[in-house]
Protein backbone atom coordinates (compact mmCIF):
# COMPACT_ATOMS: atom_id res chain seq x y z
CA UNK A 1 0.00 0.00 0.00
CA UNK A 2 1.17 3.63 -0.88
CA UNK A 3 0.90 6.59 1.54
CA UNK A 4 -1.43 8.93 0.06
CA UNK A 5 0.41 12.07 0.78
CA UNK A 6 4.02 11.28 -0.56
CA UNK A 7 3.59 7.74 -2.33
CA UNK A 8 6.46 6.25 -0.12
CA UNK A 9 5.40 2.55 0.96
CA UNK A 10 3.66 2.29 4.27
CA UNK A 11 4.62 -0.33 6.00
CA UNK A 12 2.70 -2.14 9.51
CA UNK A 13 3.24 -0.78 12.63
CA UNK A 14 1.49 -2.88 15.68
CA UNK A 15 -0.42 -0.13 17.97
CA UNK A 16 -1.45 -1.94 21.27
CA UNK A 17 -4.73 -0.43 22.87
CA UNK A 18 -5.19 0.83 26.40
CA UNK A 19 -6.65 -2.74 27.78
CA UNK A 20 -4.42 -4.14 26.07
CA UNK A 21 -5.86 -5.54 22.85
CA UNK A 22 -3.45 -4.96 19.35
CA UNK A 23 -4.30 -4.05 15.83
CA UNK A 24 -2.08 -2.88 13.34
CA UNK A 25 -1.58 0.11 11.45
CA UNK A 26 -0.08 1.62 8.05
CA UNK A 27 2.02 3.86 8.66
CA UNK A 28 4.71 5.98 6.32
CA UNK A 29 8.41 6.46 7.32
CA UNK A 30 8.55 9.22 5.74
CA UNK A 31 5.91 11.87 6.21
CA UNK A 32 4.27 10.49 8.88
CA UNK A 33 0.79 9.86 8.14
CA UNK A 34 -1.31 6.59 9.57
CA UNK A 35 -3.97 4.67 7.71
CA UNK A 36 -6.86 3.31 10.40
CA UNK A 37 -9.41 0.88 9.14
CA UNK A 38 -13.15 1.83 10.30
CA UNK A 39 -12.57 2.04 14.06
CA UNK A 40 -8.84 1.94 14.34
CA UNK A 41 -8.51 5.85 15.10
CA UNK A 42 -10.67 5.81 17.94
CA UNK A 43 -8.89 2.62 19.58
CA UNK A 44 -5.50 4.14 19.36
CA UNK A 45 -4.03 5.69 22.38
CA UNK A 46 -2.40 9.15 22.40
CA UNK A 47 0.60 7.88 23.39
CA UNK A 48 0.96 5.47 21.43
CA UNK A 49 0.17 7.98 18.43
CA UNK A 50 3.10 9.74 20.01
CA UNK A 51 4.95 6.60 19.84
CA UNK A 52 4.47 5.57 16.37
CA UNK A 53 5.10 9.45 15.57
CA UNK A 54 9.23 8.78 16.60
CA UNK A 55 9.69 6.13 14.65
CA UNK A 56 8.75 8.44 11.47
CA UNK A 57 12.57 8.83 9.63
CA UNK A 58 12.25 11.83 7.73
CA UNK A 59 14.72 11.95 4.92
CA UNK A 60 17.39 14.52 4.89
CA UNK A 61 15.72 16.09 1.45
CA UNK A 62 11.97 15.11 1.46
CA UNK A 63 10.82 14.46 -2.58
CA UNK A 64 7.93 16.50 -3.54
CA UNK A 65 4.85 16.14 -2.12
CA UNK A 66 2.70 13.92 -4.80
CA UNK A 67 -0.51 14.68 -2.52
CA UNK A 68 -2.31 12.54 -4.88
CA UNK A 69 -4.90 11.63 -1.97
CA UNK A 70 -5.83 8.47 -3.27
CA UNK A 71 -6.94 5.38 -0.72
CA UNK A 72 -4.23 3.16 -0.03
CA UNK A 73 -6.72 0.18 -0.37
CA UNK A 74 -9.06 0.77 -3.00
CA UNK A 75 -7.45 3.43 -4.92
CA UNK A 76 -10.69 6.10 -4.46
CA UNK A 77 -9.91 9.67 -4.26
CA UNK A 78 -10.08 10.82 -0.17
CA UNK A 79 -12.72 13.09 0.88
CA UNK A 80 -11.48 15.44 3.36
CA UNK A 81 -13.42 15.09 6.62
CA UNK A 82 -13.96 17.43 9.19
CA UNK A 83 -16.40 17.99 12.04
CA UNK A 84 -17.54 21.46 13.93
CA UNK A 85 -16.50 19.24 16.98
CA UNK A 86 -13.04 18.60 15.82
CA UNK A 87 -10.31 20.96 17.11
CA UNK A 88 -10.22 24.10 14.43
CA UNK A 89 -7.84 23.64 11.49
CA UNK A 90 -7.78 19.95 12.17
CA UNK A 91 -8.71 17.78 9.22
CA UNK A 92 -8.79 13.93 8.24
CA UNK A 93 -9.10 12.11 4.73
CA UNK A 94 -11.40 9.64 4.65
CA UNK A 95 -12.24 6.97 1.95
CA UNK A 96 -15.65 7.38 0.88
CA UNK A 97 -15.80 3.55 -0.51
CA UNK A 98 -14.43 1.62 3.01
CA UNK A 99 -14.79 4.41 5.39
CA UNK A 100 -10.60 4.20 6.48
CA UNK A 101 -8.96 7.12 7.55
CA UNK A 102 -6.07 8.75 6.45
CA UNK A 103 -4.43 11.05 9.26
CA UNK A 104 -1.03 13.16 8.75
CA UNK A 105 0.90 12.77 11.80
CA UNK A 106 0.38 16.77 12.56
CA UNK A 107 -3.84 16.47 12.39
CA UNK A 108 -3.16 12.63 14.32
CA UNK A 109 -2.03 14.17 17.33
CA UNK A 110 -4.06 16.91 17.52
CA UNK A 111 -7.44 14.80 17.03
CA UNK A 112 -6.39 12.34 19.34
CA UNK A 113 -4.87 14.58 22.24
CA UNK A 114 -8.59 16.98 22.26
CA UNK A 115 -10.14 13.61 21.62
CA UNK A 116 -9.09 12.12 25.15
CA UNK A 117 -8.74 15.61 27.11
CA UNK A 118 -12.21 15.71 26.28
CA UNK A 119 -13.48 12.51 27.62
CA UNK A 120 -11.24 13.04 30.29
CA UNK A 121 -13.28 16.31 31.27
CA UNK A 122 -16.59 14.81 30.84
CA UNK A 123 -16.02 12.04 32.81
CA UNK A 124 -14.65 14.60 35.52
CA UNK A 125 -18.09 16.44 35.57
CA UNK A 126 -20.27 13.00 35.39
CA UNK A 127 -22.63 14.79 33.75
CA UNK A 128 -25.66 12.80 33.80
CA UNK A 129 -27.82 11.43 30.79
CA UNK A 130 -30.00 12.55 29.08
CA UNK A 131 -28.42 16.41 29.11
CA UNK A 132 -25.20 14.37 27.78
CA UNK A 133 -26.00 15.10 24.25
CA UNK A 134 -26.38 18.38 24.61
CA UNK A 135 -23.58 18.87 26.66
CA UNK A 136 -20.91 17.25 25.49
CA UNK A 137 -20.96 17.06 21.45
CA UNK A 138 -17.47 16.40 21.02
CA UNK A 139 -17.56 12.90 22.07
CA UNK A 140 -20.14 12.45 19.56
CA UNK A 141 -17.51 12.98 16.87
CA UNK A 142 -16.03 9.71 18.11
CA UNK A 143 -18.98 7.60 16.49
CA UNK A 144 -20.17 10.03 13.91
CA UNK A 145 -17.03 9.90 12.13
CA UNK A 146 -18.44 6.59 10.99
CA UNK A 147 -22.04 7.27 11.35
CA UNK A 148 -21.95 10.90 9.46
CA UNK A 149 -25.18 9.81 7.61
CA UNK A 150 -27.53 7.33 8.80
CA UNK A 151 -28.44 6.14 5.20
CA UNK A 152 -27.18 7.35 1.63
CA UNK A 153 -30.70 6.71 0.45
CA UNK A 154 -29.05 7.37 -3.28
CA UNK A 155 -27.39 3.81 -2.25
CA UNK A 156 -30.40 2.03 -1.94
CA UNK A 157 -32.29 0.78 -4.82
CA UNK A 158 -36.19 0.54 -4.62
CA UNK A 159 -36.81 -2.91 -2.89
CA UNK A 160 -35.30 -0.93 0.32
CA UNK A 161 -38.20 1.31 0.56
CA UNK A 162 -39.07 0.98 3.94
CA UNK A 163 -35.38 1.94 5.03
CA UNK A 164 -35.54 4.28 2.69
CA UNK A 165 -38.69 5.91 4.38
CA UNK A 166 -36.81 5.22 7.93
CA UNK A 167 -33.93 7.75 7.14
CA UNK A 168 -36.04 10.53 5.49
CA UNK A 169 -37.96 10.60 8.75
CA UNK A 170 -35.17 10.27 11.04
CA UNK A 171 -32.65 13.27 11.97
CA UNK A 172 -30.58 14.38 14.16
CA UNK A 173 -28.86 11.07 15.06
CA UNK A 174 -26.47 11.43 18.10
CA UNK A 175 -24.65 8.26 19.48
CA UNK A 176 -22.79 9.40 22.41
CA UNK A 177 -20.45 7.30 24.13
CA UNK A 178 -21.21 7.36 28.32
CA UNK A 179 -18.82 4.93 29.16
CA UNK A 180 -16.86 2.03 27.60
CA UNK A 181 -19.55 0.13 28.84
CA UNK A 182 -22.63 2.38 28.07
CA UNK A 183 -24.00 4.44 24.56
CA UNK A 184 -26.48 7.20 24.76
CA UNK A 185 -28.57 7.04 21.48
CA UNK A 186 -31.19 9.85 20.85
CA UNK A 187 -32.81 10.79 17.35
CA UNK A 188 -35.71 12.82 16.32
CA UNK A 189 -38.74 11.73 13.85
CA UNK A 190 -40.27 14.58 11.70
CA UNK A 191 -43.94 12.57 12.33
CA UNK A 192 -44.67 10.83 15.86
CA UNK A 193 -43.69 7.12 15.35
CA UNK A 194 -42.93 4.18 18.31
CA UNK A 195 -39.04 3.05 18.26
CA UNK A 196 -37.05 0.47 19.07
CA UNK A 197 -33.65 -0.49 18.41
CA UNK A 198 -31.98 -4.20 18.00
CA UNK A 199 -28.48 -4.69 18.59
CA UNK A 200 -25.76 -7.03 18.97
CA UNK A 201 -22.11 -8.29 18.23
CA UNK A 202 -23.35 -10.08 14.88
CA UNK A 203 -26.12 -9.54 12.50
CA UNK A 204 -27.16 -13.28 14.00
CA UNK A 205 -28.07 -12.26 17.56
CA UNK A 206 -29.23 -9.36 17.73
CA UNK A 207 -31.63 -8.32 20.67
CA UNK A 208 -34.25 -5.85 20.46
CA UNK A 209 -35.33 -3.45 23.25
CA UNK A 210 -38.00 -0.79 22.88
CA UNK A 211 -36.88 3.39 22.65
CA UNK A 212 -40.53 5.16 22.92
CA UNK A 213 -43.16 2.91 23.89
CA UNK A 214 -45.79 5.58 22.91
CA UNK A 215 -45.60 7.67 19.17
CA UNK A 216 -43.43 10.90 19.99
CA UNK A 217 -41.13 12.74 17.44
CA UNK A 218 -38.24 12.96 20.39
CA UNK A 219 -36.71 9.27 21.34
CA UNK A 220 -33.80 8.38 23.26
CA UNK A 221 -31.96 5.44 24.92
CA UNK A 222 -29.39 4.22 26.86
CA UNK A 223 -27.80 0.76 26.47
CA UNK A 224 -25.75 -0.10 28.98
CA UNK A 225 -23.55 -3.52 29.76
CA UNK A 226 -21.66 -3.55 26.45
CA UNK A 227 -18.36 -4.71 26.16
CA UNK A 228 -15.76 -2.38 26.02
CA UNK A 229 -13.32 -1.66 22.68
CA UNK A 230 -16.17 -3.58 20.82
CA UNK A 231 -17.89 -3.20 17.58
CA UNK A 232 -21.77 -3.66 17.95
CA UNK A 233 -24.12 -3.66 15.05
CA UNK A 234 -27.40 -2.12 15.31
CA UNK A 235 -30.37 -1.22 13.18
CA UNK A 236 -33.62 1.43 14.75
CA UNK A 237 -36.59 0.56 13.79
CA UNK A 238 -39.86 2.79 13.69
CA UNK A 239 -43.45 2.06 13.67
CA UNK A 240 -46.05 4.82 12.56
CA UNK A 241 -49.48 5.44 13.75
CA UNK A 242 -50.98 2.49 11.11
CA UNK A 243 -48.48 0.33 12.35
CA UNK A 244 -46.17 0.12 9.44
CA UNK A 245 -42.57 -0.58 10.38
CA UNK A 246 -39.20 0.71 9.10
CA UNK A 247 -35.82 0.01 9.32
CA UNK A 248 -32.64 1.60 9.00
CA UNK A 249 -29.98 -0.29 7.60
CA UNK A 250 -27.73 -2.40 10.57
CA UNK A 251 -24.89 -0.24 11.27
CA UNK A 252 -21.75 -0.34 13.02
CA UNK A 253 -21.26 1.05 16.73
CA UNK A 254 -17.83 1.00 18.70
CA UNK A 255 -17.75 0.93 22.89
CA UNK A 256 -15.03 2.70 23.81
CA UNK A 257 -11.50 0.88 25.34
CA UNK A 258 -11.49 0.46 29.38
CA UNK A 259 -9.08 3.23 30.06
CA UNK A 260 -11.11 5.81 30.15
CA UNK A 261 -12.08 4.50 33.44
CA UNK A 262 -8.92 3.20 34.85
CA UNK A 263 -7.72 7.25 34.46
CA UNK A 264 -10.07 8.05 37.06
ZN1 LIG B 1 4.08 9.45 3.26
ZN1 LIG C 1 -10.78 2.88 -0.02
Amino acid sequence: MLCPTCGHLLQKLLVTTNSGGKFEVDHCGRCGGTWFDPYEINRIPYHEVIRIAHLTVLPKSPPAEMKNNLCPRCQSKLEKYHSEIMPKGVNLLRCPKDKGIWATQKALEEFKKNQEETIKEYKVRKIAFPSLSVVFAPAIFIFLLFLSTLITVTNLDKAKESRISAAAIMDQLQIVSISPTAVSITFKTKTSVKSSISYGVSSLELITRSISHQPTTNHQILITNLKPDTVYLYRIILEDQTGRKYTTEIRPLGTEAEFIDKSM
